[in-house]
Order: structure tokens, then C-alpha cells, then sequence
């Protein structure tokens, strides 16, 4: 007899174990998890496509939406990035590796990728947003002859609150133009100083009416971001924004991530700009 995990493959309800294979603190107050499925049959069929998210369980604790930051290829775990934010995030963050627990998933609209194909790109995030923007820019540079100019525009409050640092050089290596900059700093830093905004501004975009822009951070940041965006050249349609809310059956039923007339979990939460862009600046949505 098949398990049931496997006889139940596309049940979006069952939480299929895994175990904690690697905890890292990435900046401060924010770690990396890393998770393998107990069940060998499980790792093999699961895949998920940039910008999804899986939510994780913690027995007796709750659920909470967490996006993928690992490359999709990579077939041996599922990294998470997560900010200490409330009770679940924060157990979390205590567990020792070997811990168990359960994961749903993957959920939700993807980057696109396919879009990208023959066009110029950039990337914009802001602080913790680089970890869903993180499986996208591995995916782009495996298959970078597909691709024009790439360029990543990376935000942070402060240095040391820039993820994955040690990849930016081979990142640059494969082909991404990487910008970093920060919003305050003290004089070890020898970058730039400032809001994502003021580098898309001087960014060379050498086309900007075939340009895609994938923006992941605080709202407020991909507001500006994209209204400097259509400033220089890109059109709505080009633009794609990842957005947050409070999540809690993933797949359109429960109704908590209602936003206007779509549901972040499974409309969301990757979104074309001019599909949102009404609803985007009304709080409490
Ligand atoms: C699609 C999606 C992807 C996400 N990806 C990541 C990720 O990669 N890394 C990560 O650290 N977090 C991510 N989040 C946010 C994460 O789900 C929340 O931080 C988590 O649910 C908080 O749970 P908690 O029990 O620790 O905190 P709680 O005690 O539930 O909440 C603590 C505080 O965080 C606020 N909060 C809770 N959920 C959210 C949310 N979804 N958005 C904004 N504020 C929230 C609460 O209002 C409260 O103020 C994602 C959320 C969604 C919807």
C-alpha cells in the first residue's frame, strides 16, 4: 500500500512532515530554515515555481505563510527565511535542527518568469522582500542566455540587515548587475546611501518599453517603486508585486487575505501592478 501522503498528492490540506535540517541566522532577528520531507516519495514530486510560498505547522502553536528562498532546482531541501515576528515565527526560530514539523504548500502565483524571456529585468527589494525574489534571481541566471540585461536592486535600514551577502558576488559572476543600498550607515560602509527609488532612478535601461520589473518589500516601497518604474519608460503591465496579508487556509476558502474582489493566497501573492494598482494604496485592505 502506497503511504498516504503519496495517495494524496495535490491535497491541499494535508501537512506532509518534514524535519528541520539547518538553522541559520541570516541578519538580525531574521534566520534561515532549511527543510527535508520525512517521506522520500513526497521530496520527489514536490516543486514549486519562484515566488510561492508553503505554509509551515507547529503543532499546537499555528500555521503562518512563509515564501521559498531556496533555488528551485534544488532538489535536497526548502529554505525559508524568516523574520522573529509573533508566536509562531519566534518558536520557530528555537527549534533545534532534527526538530519535526509540518508543511502545506506550495501555494500561490509565481513570478513570471516566462514574461522575462527576451527582455530586460529588474529586481527590486527591500530588506526581508529579497527572500521570495531569491528563488527568481537563481532561476533567471541558470538560464541566463535566455534573458537581457538583469539588474538587482537590493534595500536594506542598515548593512546589517542585507541578506545573502555572500552570494552577491557570484551573482555578478553569472550576470546580474547587483545595487545595494542603505538607508543609514556608519563608516565601515562604502556603498551607497539611500531609498531603491533614487537607484532605479539612475539606473541605464537601455529599453525601458521591453523591461519587467519584480518588486518585493514594505508596500510603501514597491508604491514608489513602481511609480518610479512607469516614470522611466516601463509600462503597468510590466510591473509585478508581491504582497502580504494575514493568511490562513491558502487555497480561497477561509476569506482572511481577502483583498478587493481576489484572495492573496491563491490570486496572490505575486500580482500584476495594473491588476491591483486601485486597491494597492487603501488601508485596511
Ligand atoms: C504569502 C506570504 C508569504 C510570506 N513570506 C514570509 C517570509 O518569507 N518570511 C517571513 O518572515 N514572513 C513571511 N510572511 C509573513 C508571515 O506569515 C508572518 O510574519 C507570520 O504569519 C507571523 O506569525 P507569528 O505567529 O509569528 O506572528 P503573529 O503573532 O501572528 O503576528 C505578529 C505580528 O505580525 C503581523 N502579521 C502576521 N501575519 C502577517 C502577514 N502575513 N503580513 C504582515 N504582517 C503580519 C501581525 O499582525 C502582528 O502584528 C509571509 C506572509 C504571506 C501571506
Amino acid at each position: 500500500m502506497k503511504p498516504a501522503a503519496t495517495a494524496h498528492p495535490h491535497n491541499p490540506w494535508l501537512a506532509h512532515a518534514v524535519r528541520i535540517s539547518r538553522m541559520a541566522a541570516a541578519t538580525p532577528g531574521v534566520f534561515i530554515c532549511d527543510l527535508v520531507f520525512q517521506d522520500s516519495a513526497v521530496a520527489e514530486e514536490y516543486t514549486f515555481a519562484p515566488g510561492q510560498f508553503n505554509m509551515l505547522y507547529l503543532p499546537g502553536l499555528g500555521e503562518i505563510a512563509i515564501s521559498i528562498s531556496s533555488d528551485p532546482d534544488q532538489r535536497d531541501c526548502i529554505s525559508h527565511t524568516i523574520r522573529e515576528a509573533g508566536n509562531v515565527t519566534r518558536a520557530l526560530g528555537e527549534l533545534p535542527v532534527g526538530s519535526a514539523l509540518g508543511l502545506r504548500g506550495p501555494f500561490g502565483s509565481s513570478w513570471p518568469t516566462e514574461n522575462c524571456i527576451g527582455r530586460d529585468v529588474v529586481l527590486v527589494a527591500g530588506g526581508i522582500g529579497l527572500a521570495p525574489l531569491r528563488p527568481a534571481i537563481c532561476h533567471l541566471l541558470a538560464h541566463r542566455e535566455r534573458y537581457g540585461e538583469l539588474n538587482l536592486i537590493i534595500g536594506a535600514r542598515e548593512p546589517s540587515g542585507l541578506l545573502y551577502t555572500t552570494e552577491f558576488d557570484a551573482w555578478r559572476a553569472d550576470g546580474l548587475n547587483v545595487h545595494v543600498t542603505v538607508d543609514r550607515a556608519n563608516s565601515d560602509w562604502h556603498g551607497a546611501i539611500g531609498m531603491v527609488t533614487n537607484v532605479l532612478d539612475r539606473l541605464w535601461l537601455r529599453q525601458p518599453e521591453n523591461t519587467l520589473m519584480l518588486t518585493c518589500g514594505p508596500e510603501v516601497m514597491m508604491w514608489y517603486a513602481v511609480q518610479m518604474a512607469i516614470r522611466r519608460g516601463l509600462s503597468p503591465e510590466s510591473l509585478y508585486v508581491s504582497l502580504e496579508r494575514n493568511m490562513n487556509c491558502a487555497i480561497g476558502l477561509c476569506g482572511h487575505c481577502q483583498f478587493g474582489p481576489q484572495f492573496l493566497c491563491k490570486d496572490g501573492p505575486i500580482f500584476r501592478y495594473d491588476r491591483v494598482a486601485s486597491i494597492l494604496k487603501v488601508d485596511d485592505l
